[in-house]
């Protein structure tokens, strides 16, 4: 509850305060309007149509869970079909993170009704995150995003999906152009995607919530009662490393500054400035010996495949370069 302030559309007492949008609302029409905005994002930036089965990648944090309410109130108004997936990367450390943010996106499909597969990585791929961390010989939270793409691409294939729509929040997209612009790795930039069509063997990819804050999610989560992870993965310190991380607060800060900072400077990236980069040259897109997934400027194997190698599974007869 913000103190003393009201709902400007029925007065009653308000629930956030959304200066970019010279907005105060109560928990009912804070819930209406982040529907509604999110809607009008999936239409205009045509994410999603009636005959599409997507599926959404749902971790079990406030973003995921929150995007999965909303999608499941569009899919019963617009007719698409709606399927729920789950990893269960095995973090623990002591902290049993993997297994509650299983349970919480479980408890979430059956609140939703949406059916719902969960990849369990150790049994479905031989190793967990934790044991990557130990003997893949790079950044635990680079692993963790090499097997998550790989991965919720074959699930949703193997649910019959045609689109996946993941999480991603205004912030992480803030944060993700600022790092771009900040190192200049175009390459980087031209590849962060509000929707990435699907095209060289992968399925189309949205992120429906890329205009939605953390905030937002945040509070449509706690004012509709969704169950979610609070605690933070164990691994999170590392997740970007320190630029990132003064960077977030850099751009967090800006945003008390100036309301609408964030808005505009995602908005401006997709809609005026990401055009440009479609004539970058695009990567020399093999095929990976193992899978048969794209792989990157022609190399023999995919990078998870390479990843399954140096955890101990199946090398079948290729070597890794
Ligand atoms: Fe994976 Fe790193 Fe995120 Fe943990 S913090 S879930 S290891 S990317
Ligand atoms: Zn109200
Ligand atoms: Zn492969």
């Amino acid at each position: 509850m913000c103190e003393n302030v009201y709902c400007k559309k029925c007065g009653s007492k308000a629930v956030i305060r959304l200066p970019y949008a010279n907005l105060t609302l109560c928990a009912k029409h804070f819930s209406e309007w982040l529907e509604t905005r999110v809607e009008k994002v999936i239409k205009e930036y045509k994410m999603i149509s009636e005959k599409d089965v997507v599926a959404v990648a749902v971790s079990g944090g406030k973003d995921s869970t929150t995007l999965l309410h909303i999608l499941k109130g569009l899919s019963e108004r617009n007719g698409f079909d709606l399927v729920g997936i789950n990893i269960d990367l095995g973090i623990d450390n002591g902290t049993k993170y993997s297994a509650l943010s299983t349970e919480l996106a479980v408890k979430n499909f059956e609140l939703t009704h949406v059916r719902y597969k969960v990849i369990e990585l150790k049994r479905e791929y031989g190793f967990g995150i934790d044991e990557a961390k130990l003997k893949a010989r790079r950044p635990v939270c680079s692993t963790c995003g090499l097997v998550k793409r790989y991965v919720l691409e074959e699930a949703a294939e193997s649910v019959g999906a045609n689109v996946l729509a993941t999480g991603h929040n205004l912030n992480d997209m803030a944060v993700f152009v600022m790092s771009g612009y900040h190192t200049g790795d175009l390459q980087n930039l031209a590849r962060l995607r509000a929707v990435s069509p699907a095209e060289n063997g992968y399925i189309k990819k949205v992120k429906p919530l890329f205009l939605t804050s953390e905030k937002e999610t945040a509070t449509y989560a706690i004012v509709n009662k969704i169950p979610f992870i609070m605690d933070s993965c164990p691994n999170n310190p590392s997740v970007g490393g320190p630029t990132s991380d003064k960077l977030r607060r850099l751009i967090e800060n800006t945003e008390d500054e100036i309301p609408g900072f964030m808005v505009r400077l995602v908005e401006n990236f997709e809609n005026k400035i990401r055009p440009f980069f479609e004539d970058l040259p695009k990567f020399n897109l093999g095929k990976c010996k193992m899978c048969g997934k794209p792989t990157n400027n022609d190399r023999e194997i995919c990078s998870f495949c390479a990843l399954k190698i140096k955890m101990g599974g199946d090398s079948k007869d290729v070597v890794a370069k």
